[in-house]
């Protein structure tokens, strides 16, 4: 019918699932969902209004998206054991400022993670609207990579912030939050986990789980948790109503009805037990990835991964051949940059992005980072033997990042393992 009907969107359309089919995927916070969550997503409850919660709408005719909407409430409680659930945030930068408001008064101060640390632009970032009604300040980690807990510590005894902010979308580390709760009860501050990038990690319990100790938790529903693009709220019962006052008529109108199915889908699939054998092989694979790039003389920004994630430090190119090369890529005379490294990539068809490092001396268009993540790939059933071979591709591309033998070999190499491990659509 689209076909007909649109053949601009039509075509754009066919052209991006022939993207998504031959090339290697390896933005950390990107997923390719399962065909339910595909039919639900596309289904005609995105045709209802239901402003309101279940049982409780301002419109007539809800009975059916009740359903719906209590059904994906009570899995996203039993999946990540919490006391409520809000699952209409219609993002994951939305379900954090509903949060900060449902807690905190106007011009109140939040402890953050930084932005180049790990950090993510809804933690307060400058650029962002929400930085001009509450007050950021923010702690960093140490050149270990472990979070500087010292400094935390220090600022929340310091600035007496409302909210412990804990969470991050370029960070490979695991975070302790037991100490970071300890922390806020001694300066009377909530505590809230944003576990936007982690979440499949979570609900499969191979990554702690922050809900049964934080005050609120906030998540996207479209990363490692491999559900339709969204936000969902966990929060203590006794800050339920205010959650649910802040989300709706706070800050949205009508729930997207066909998206909320469309997560309960998801959150079904992640309580099976196949989702945790996902899970640990996406952390496998992100050690064998890691693994190879240090063989090669990579720096690993944090030190190494617990999580889906690597961080790439190109300041620190491995010696030898590769240093020169990476002299000669950059027009600046210097390595490689962020930019480069994510454009050399994408010729040969494995996507990533560009990432800010710790204090990143270059400017965050242009930083020193690259962002590898393995959670795409590992639903297509890549394992560590084919992220082995990712791993010695990326070197090779990087080394030699102007050899057309080089690129053509890597574009065949990436060819044959996404015709092995196509997508499901
Ligand atoms: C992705 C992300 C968000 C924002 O999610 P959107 O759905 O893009 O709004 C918020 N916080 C963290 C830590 C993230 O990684």
């Amino acid at each position: 019918m689209l076909k007909k009907q649109d053949p601009i969107i039509y075509d754009a359309i066919q052209k991006e699932l022939e993207r998504q089919q031959n090339t290697i995927e390896l933005i950390p916070s990107e997923n390719y969902v399962s065909p339910a969550v595909l039919e639900a997503l596309g289904s005609i409850l995105t045709n209802k209004y239901a402003e309101g919660y279940p049982s409780n709408r301002y419109y007539g005719g809800t009975a059916n998206v009740d359903i719906v909407e209590q059904t994906a409430i009570d899995r996203a409680k039993k999946l990540f054991n919490a006391e409520h659930a809000n699952v209409q945030p219609l993002s994951g930068a939305q379900a954090n400022i509903a949060a900060y408001f449902a807690l905190l008064k106007q011009g109140e101060t939040i402890l953050g993670m930084d932005l180049s640390h790990g950090g993510h632009l809804t933690h307060g970032h400058p650029v962002t609207k929400i930085a001009k009604i509450f007050n950021f300040i923010r702690y960093k980690t140490l050149p270990t990579g472990e979070i500087d807990y010292a400094q935390l510590r220090k600022m929340a005894l310091e600035h007496k912030p409302r909210l412990i902010l804990v969470g991050f979308s370029a960070y490979s580390r695991s975070i302790n939050y037991k100490k970071i709760k300890e922390i806020a009860d001694k300066v009377n501050a909530y505590t809230m986990a944003d576990i936007a990038h982690i979440a499949g990690l979570i609900a499969a319990g191979v990554l702690e789980n922050p809900v049964p100790l934080f005050d609120a938790v906030t998540s996207t529903t479209h990363k490692t948790l491999r559900g339709p693009r969204g936000g969902v709220i966990l929060c203590k019962k006794q800050f339920a109503a205010q959650i649910d006052k802040s989300v709706f008529p706070g800050l949205q109108g009508g729930p997207h009805e066909h998206n909320i199915a469309a997560k309960a889908v998801a959150f079904r699939e992640a309580l099976q037990p196949e989702f945790k054998q996902y899970a640990e092989q996406i952390l496998k694979n992100a050690k064998a990835l890691e693994n190879v790039l240090k063989q090669n003389g990579f720096t690993i920004a944090f030190g190494t991964t617990e999580n889906h994630l690597l961080l790439i430090d190109l300041r620190n190119p491995p010696a030898g051949p590769l240093r020169r090369s990476f002299s000669e890529a950059s027009e600046a005379g210097k390595n490689i940059s962020g930019l480069e490294a994510q454009t050399a990539l994408e010729d040969v068809n494995i996507v990533c992005n560009k990432n800010m490092i710790p204090d990143d001396p270059r400017q965050p268009l242009d930083p020193s980072g690259i962002r590898l993540g393995t959670p795409a790939m590992t639903t297509r059933g890549f394992k560590e033997q084919e992220f082995i071979l990712v791993g010695k591709m990326i070197s090779d591309c990087l080394t030699s990042p102007k050899d057309p033998q080089v690129k053509q070999q890597i574009l065949e190499q990436v060819k044959n393992l996404t015709k092995k491990f196509p997508l499901p659509y």
